[in-house]
């Protein structure tokens, strides 16, 4: 494939998340607090997590695989790598083992499309990183770019964690598979900064590696995370009568 042809079906594929985008916000994805039986055949939720998340890794290493063994590439490419491969391993999972979700279902139509979604920028990703366009030689570490995405991307991964672990705990102990409302950490804020530190990590991954593939995945990421966080604050509002009124949806203090 040439670059060209690669950028252009890069491109598509991102006119395809802008235009989901929107339809998100009508048609929540039935998953967790939205799911609902109408979106057909259902699996375990843990199961499900596991199967879809583990694409990503897979698809992201295959196209590297070989170089990353041979030693071929530069340092940046192997920190990219690193990235990619550790949010995963996490997601994939250290998440999916942890939740309280042993009576939950997900449907079949959710992990199949999570699937194509994880396939998809998991490919890119790492085919764009293992093709001879990667031009990062080994001072790109020192790129003003690479420091400053790095710095979001650590930033991001620790909100995410931590608002993901604030909310196990919650059923932590109990049998409980019911909602309750967080508290602590940036949840004093926000409904959804686990939402929040995941749009920023791939952002962060985005600006260090400043192409197009990452950029895509940062973009889908947004335009997946966005109506979700609105569909939970929404969700938290109209269930609880006590919901901190000042709390926002995504972005602390604005929306
Ligand atoms: P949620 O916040 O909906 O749920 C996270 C976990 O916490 C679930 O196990 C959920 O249980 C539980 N939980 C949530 N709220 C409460 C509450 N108020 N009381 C008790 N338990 C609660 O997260 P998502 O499912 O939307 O996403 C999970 C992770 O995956 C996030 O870190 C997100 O950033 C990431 N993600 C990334 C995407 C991307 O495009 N890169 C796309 C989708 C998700 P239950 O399952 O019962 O609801």
């Amino acid at each position: 494939m040439t670059e060209e042809t690669f950028d252009l079906l890069i491109v598509m594929w991102v006119v395809l998340a802008l235009l989901l985008a929107p339809i998100q916000l009508v048609v929540v994805p039935a998953y967790g607090r939205h799911r609902s039986a109408r979106w057909g055949p259902e699996m375990g939720n843990r199961l499900g997590w596991i199967v879809m998340e583990l694409v990503s890794p897979i698809a992201f290493l295959a196209p590297l695989a070989a170089g990353l063994f041979a030693g071929a590439y530069t340092a940046p490419i192997y920190v990219f790598a690193f990235l990619w491969t550790a949010h995963y391993v996490n997601r994939s999972l250290v998440y999916p083992l942890a939740m309280r979700t042993s009576v939950k279902t997900i449907p079949v139509a959710i992990v199949a499309s999570a699937i194509l979604f994880n396939a998809v920028n998991g490919w890119t990703n790492g085919y764009y990183l293992a093709s001879p366009w990667a031009d990062y030689g080994a001072e790109w570490l020192l790129d003003p770019r690479f420091i400053a995405g790095l710095t979001l991307f650590l930033l991001g991964a620790a909100i995410n964690i931590d608002a993901d672990r604030r909310l196990m705990r919650l059923r932590r102990g109990t049998k409980r598979t019911d909602y309750v409302i967080p508290q602590g950490g940036l949840f004093r804020w926000v409904s959804c900064p686990n939402h929040l530190g995941e749009i920023i990590e791939w952002s962060g991954f985005a600006l260090a590696c400043w192409n197009l593939p990452a950029a895509a995945f940062a973009i889908w990421t947004a335009a997946n995370l966005g109506p979700r966080a609105w569909a939970h604050h929404r969700w938290y509002q109209r269930k609880f009568a006590d919901y901190p009124p000042s709390r926002k949806g995504l972005i602390p203090f604005l929306l």
